[in-house]
């Protein structure tokens, strides 16, 4: 109830929120409190988690941001929201996203811009920016998210909130809707890594309907987390030579490189690392994730779910007509590079040789974790910018994309916590990246900072 009347108040100024039912929040909750009164609660148990709007959630409207879901009401549960039930969530409400989570600002959403709570004027970062806003104005005490090149790191940074991106495979993608399934993963957003843990802890696990889940026992991530900063002694950060070029912002500089002195304190030892191919690592994301997509959206066809163009005179021109006014500009702009790049002809100049790189980036990690247990940086290369700054340059805002997007491709882990604030105010994250499925080591060092 509390949450709900936050919502209220806030949500029409920073907009975080596509649809929340109260009717519905309220009873699930009831239906909590039975539960904690016949003793059968569970850490979760009552507390109100929101959800980004691509995590299917039976009878709820799931719009992923787009004007061609915007009436889809999702038949069933993804893996992810049947875990929070199973845990005795409440699911709070939808939270707004970049359209088809394209995008790294929240601009690029159907349902209008999330404004950050920080400063109205600024982006909240994206494509999870309700997500993040939602937790960074106390609108809910944790949420999920879904990080393809960024998406939960970077508005967690630009938020001054906590979000983790698990090792791809860790949480099951069914029900989720799709971008780019090669690079898709679902985490979460709170105020803590200890909040992470504890999402992480209900979220991860296996699921066979979603082939590239890995049946792998799910660690104990709270548990971790009391080793308190005596874990850290010993612990070897890498810190790529790389990270610290002209792209980085002073005013984020800063705030990274006094964590790091952080960590040395505690008994770290950093050491220098490099990864050579970082700077290919954009171009080649933006060439796999379209390719991806410009599949995946082609069942958007006006038959199968929400919106249909009206006045059209055959089944083509329904196609047509649905597509062009059911999908906003940047995703078309990504189905028509993602056709391009798959196309007979381009495939090998384009797609292939994306692939080869993302490869050689994957290994860069490998070789970069034979000398340290952990790696940290900059989640993003400045602090967040202000709404309208980039929208109107792609280019610019897919460089945005540098610290998080190698990470995807690589498959690994990463999180974003909060370490400090640059320019005018506006809060820094610092990226905290692990081997695969190292998320318990990395929350335990992200906990021991906080
Ligand atoms: N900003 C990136 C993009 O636009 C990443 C988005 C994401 O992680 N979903 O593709």
């Amino acid at each position: 109830g509390a949450f709900l009347g936050r919502i209220e108040q806030a949500n029409a100024s920073l907009n975080a929120f596509i649809t929340v039912d109260p009717g519905k929040s309220l009873a699930q909750a009831k239906a909590a409190d039975a539960r904690i009164a016949r003793g059968e609660a569970r850490p979760l148990t009552g507390i109100p988690i929101a959800h980004k709007d691509l995590f299917c959630a039976d009878g709820w409207r799931t719009t992923c941001g787009s004007k061609i879901l915007g009436n889809w009401i999702a038949p069933y549960d993804a893996h992810v929201i049947e875990q929070f039930n199973a845990a005795g969530a409440v699911l709070l409400g939808k939270t707004n996203m970049d359209e088809f989570a394209m995008g790294s600002s929240n601009e690029n959403s159907h349902f209008g811009p999330v404004k950050n709570p920080w400063d109205l004027t600024a982006v909240p970062g994206g494509s999870s920016g309700g997500s993040a806003a939602a937790v960074a104005a106390r609108l809910a005490p944790a949420a999920t998210g879904t990080d393809t090149g960024g998406s939960i790191r970077q508005p967690a940074s630009f938020t001054g909130t906590s979000g983790i991106r698990p090792t791809y495979g860790r949480v099951s993608r069914y029900g989720m809707v799709a971008f780019a399934s090669s690079l898709d993963q679902g985490g979460a957003l709170g105020k803590t890594a200890e909040d992470l843990a504890i999402m992480l802890e209900v979220m991860a696990g296996f699921d066979p309907r979603d082939s590239t889940c890995m049946d792998r026992p799910k660690d104990d991530y709270v548990g971790a987390l009391e080793k308190g900063v005596k874990g850290v002694k010993g612990l070897r950060i890498g810190l790529p030579k790389e990270y610290f070029s002209k792209d980085l912002a002073r005013d984020v500089a800063e705030p990274i490189l006094a964590a790091i002195e952080q960590y040395k304190k505690l008994g770290a030892t950093v050491v220098e690392v490099s990864l050579p191919n970082q700077g290919l690592s954009v171009p080649a994301y933006y060439v796999i994730a379209p390719a991806e997509a410009s599949s995946n959206l082609s069942r958007f066809d006006g038959v199968r779910y929400g919106f249909r163009a009206e006045g059209y005179t055959d089944l083509l021109d329904m196609y047509k007509k649905t597509r062009a006014q059911g999908f906003g500009a940047e995703v078309k702009r990504r189905i028509m590079v993602g056709t391009y790049v798959l196309s007979h002809g381009y495939y090998d100049a384009y797609y292939l040789q994306a692939q080869k790189i993302r490869r050689l980036i994957a290994r860069d990690f490998t070789e970069a974790f034979k000398q340290c247990d952990l790696i940290a940086g900059p989640a993003a290369p400045s602090v967040a910018f202000d709404l309208g700054a980039k929208n109107n340059d792609p280019v610019k805002m897919y460089l945005d994309d540098l610290y998080t997007i190698p990470i995807n491709l690589a498959g690994l882990p990463g999180l974003s916590i909060p370490c400090g604030f640059g320019d005018k105010g506006r809060p820094v994250g610092l990226q905290i990246v692990g081997n695969y499925f190292d998320e318990a080591r990395m929350l335990a060092a992200a906990h021991a900072f906080q």
